[in-house]
């Protein structure tokens, strides 16, 4: 089986201090762990993330990427500007940037194939709400928003990241059950199935609401290769206790 990714998304938080403490401590406790493990920071500290996971095997992501190559943009990140920083992650369309920024399905595509042409790897979220989900739309939504991605992004398609994050999983506490995520990845793979012979090497993460208690078992699915942590990822422990369980 492939390595798995483990992804941490830190979302506006942090500090030049606080950056410091938790990413020496996840650094020291990465040594034994055989999976990918990166760290999304917010856009002011890709320097310093830079410098400190220097020579150590924590890789760094960013959290948006712009559509456009460069120019008036005020306010936007481009991915060149992201890969001066040694970035290899870029998450896109996180449903906080669905909601609270706009972002359409054609916009996010966008995201991801400015990412992918600079040898970024977009991981691109999908994800339904709580209501989409109890009226039995969960599969519309999340093929809707992955074929967005696929008609934008071709032949390409087989170098992005997928994650799935039900937004009623997100912050509440409430982990969707590694069977109603298998289930939604499962769908998602024979997606990409259709649209690369490579669809296997995508690395399909879950995320919601996973900590150190019910990480091996959403990891243990078939088809969920990794996880995309919000909260969890702010702690060092609970952050290795994830990686740990990701074998
Ligand atoms: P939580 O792990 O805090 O629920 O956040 C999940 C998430 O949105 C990761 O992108």
């Amino acid at each position: 089986a492939k390595h798995k990714l483990i992804a941490g998304n830190w979302k506006m938080n942090g500090s030049i201090a606080a950056n410091d403490a938790l990413v020496r401590a996840v650094i020291a406790g990465l040594a034994q762990s055989d999976c990918t493990v990166a760290v999304c920071v917010p856009a002011p500290y890709l320097a310093q993330l830079q410098m400190l996971r220097h020579g150590s095997a924590l890789e760094l992501g960013a959290q948006d990427v712009s559509q456009h190559e460069q120019g008036a943009f005020t306010g936007d990140v481009s991915a060149s500007m992201l890969k001066e920083f040694g970035v290899r992650y870029a998450i896109v369309g996180h449903s906080e940037r669905r909601q609270y920024h706009g972002e359409s399905d054609a916009v996010v595509a966008d995201k991801a194939k400015a990412a992918l042409a600079h040898g970024i790897t977009p991981i691109v979220c999908v994800g339904e709400t709580l209501a989409e989900r109890e009226a039995g739309k969960t599969e519309e939504v999340v093929k809707r928003q992955l074929a967005a991605m696929i008609h934008t992004n071709g032949h390409c398609i087989s170098e992005i990241a997928v994650a799935y994050e039900p937004i009623w999983a997100i912050g509440t506490g409430r982990t969707a059950t590694p069977e109603q995520a298998q289930q939604v990845h499962q769908v998602l793979r024979a997606q990409l199935q259709a649209a690369t012979p490579h669809a296997q090497r995508v690395h399909i993460l879950y995320g919601g609401s996973m900590n150190a208690a019910n990480a091996a078992s959403l990891l243990a699915q078939p088809d969920i290769d990794g996880g995309l942590i919000g909260g969890a990822s702010l702690k060092a422990q609970d952050f290795l206790q994830i990686i740990g369980a990701a074998r």
